[in-house]
């Protein structure tokens, strides 16, 4: 047997753990600046959450000037909400315009700091060859996403449920779902709008609507946004709620109670967002998507048995149960930069920054307008301290490298 090839390390400035949005912002901004970095992804394309986890009916939530990456604003003729493939093509073209070097297929297993060397040493695995790989840099961004691994809740007997189950991430379209009893659990954008796309398609579709949910229009939230910089939180609360009044109607009717604490507040403070509603009120409004205001809790055959004793068969479920990060699998670390569930452990705005080069960007949940103004941040802070180290303060570009593969 031949002996296993010696793991050389590549030397970088900068180390990106993710090729989303987040990550592909991070390393422009850094290229901008004449700073190089490398971007370790795990999948095998750019932006692999657009690609490859979202439905196909998926329009982002927010209007387009709101979903633009720095540098780069959506043309006047795109259009204001951009469909899923536009946004993964906007991606695409983002890496290719600032010559983002990314290395696909790689998947960081373990990242730690070496005090002696003041540098970041990451171990990452080739996903095509097997072959392990290791870097060394001294900036580490941590961009590997508050969507990283799908959650399903432990239910006693789904797994010998007969027909159908997936999570929401692996839900294209209703095709093939026609006339069957589809059960969609979670009232999150991803529930409400599976549930609203089943129905349209014939299915007979019921969602588990278990907490209070927040239900807004895109319209609405957009005067909310235009509105943010000028006014206070309360103020836009009552606005968007008395609008909501009147395009809903009282929603807590047909089992979507609204939270306590206002939709804009709550966006603001708390990991929570409002649902943008994209029809499917009107369908339970009419019956054509049922509520169920309890948890699944097991399943007996193509039964379904819910926590408050109501019983009924489907023919297949979709788990809209959300994600959890996985960068405490692999980061080893505990300066506090990230918490225990894996997103950044301080409120924005000071979450993004750590000790010794780390940083993170997009784990704040705020979309892609977070994912753009962590990466202008952690940018200009890693040029701040490269010329403090080497250059002094000249104002030109902080390093010499320029990005290219
Ligand atoms: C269905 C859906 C709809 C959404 N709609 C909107 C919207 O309309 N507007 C909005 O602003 N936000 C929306 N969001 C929020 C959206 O998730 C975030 O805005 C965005 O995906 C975060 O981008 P990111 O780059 O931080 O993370 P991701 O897009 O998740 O990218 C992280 C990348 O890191 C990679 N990675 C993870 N771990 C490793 C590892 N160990 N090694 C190597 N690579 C790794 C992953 O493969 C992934 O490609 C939506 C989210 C979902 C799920």
């Amino acid at each position: 047997m031949a002996p296993a090839a010696a793991v050389t390390t590549e030397e970088e400035e900068v180390i990106v753990v993710g090729a989303g949005q987040s990550g592909l912002a991070a390393a422009a901004c850094l290229s901008l600046r004449g700073v190089r970095s490398l971007v370790l992804e795990r999948d095998d394309c750019v932006g692999s959450l657009w690609r490859k986890r979202a439905y196909d009916r998926l329009h982002l939530h927010l209007a387009k000037q709101y979903c633009a990456l720095p540098h780069a604003p959506h043309p006047d003729d795109a259009p204001t909400y951009l469909p899923r493939d536009d946004f993964a093509r906007y991606l695409d073209g983002y890496a290719a315009r600032f010559a983002v070097r990314t290395r696909l297929r790689r998947e960081v297993r373990s990242a730690r700091y070496d005090r002696e060397a003041e540098r970041w040493e990451v171990e990452a695995v080739d996903l095509a060859t097997g072959q392990e790989e290791r870097y060394a840099a001294r900036f580490l961004v941590v961009a590997a996403g508050e969507n990283d691994e799908r959650f399903v809740p432990e239910v006693p007997g789904l797994e010998a449920f007969p027909g159908d189950v997936m999570h929401a991430a692996e839900y294209r379209s209703a095709e093939g779902m026609r006339g069957k009893a589809v059960l969609v659990v979670g009232a999150g954008n991803s529930g409400m709008e599976i549930a609203y796309d089943l129905a349209a398609a014939g299915a007979v579709t019921s969602v588990v609507v278990r907490g209070e949910v927040h239900l807004v229009t895109k319209e609405i939230w957009n005067v909310a946004m235009a509105l943010y910089p000028y006014l206070p939180l309360w103020i836009i609360d009552k606005l968007i709620l008395l609008l909501c009044a009147v395009v809903f109607g009282d929603t807590a009717r047909h089992g979507l109670r609204r939270p306590a604490m206002g939709p804009f507040t709550m966006k603001d403070t708390t990991p929570a967002y409002p649902v943008f509603d994209v029809g499917t009120y009107a369908k339970i409004k009419t019956g054509e998507i049922r509520v169920f205001p309890a948890a699944l809790k097991s399943v007996c055959g193509n039964i379904v048995e819910f926590a408050d004793g109501e019983r009924h068969s489907f023919d297949a479920i979709v788990f809209a149960t959300g994600y959890r990060s996985t960068v405490r699998k692999w980061l080893k670390t505990e300066d506090g930069l990230i918490g225990n569930d894996g997103m950044a452990a301080r409120r924005y705005p000071e979450h993004w920054k750590g000790e010794n080069g780390l940083y993170c960007a997009g784990m704040v949940r705020r979309g892609v307008y977070g994912s753009g103004e962590d990466a202008e941040l952690i940018a200009s802070d890693i040029c701040k301290l490269l010329r403090l180290e080497g250059q002094g303060d000249t104002g030109k570009p902080c390093h010499a490298h320029h990005n290219g593969s």
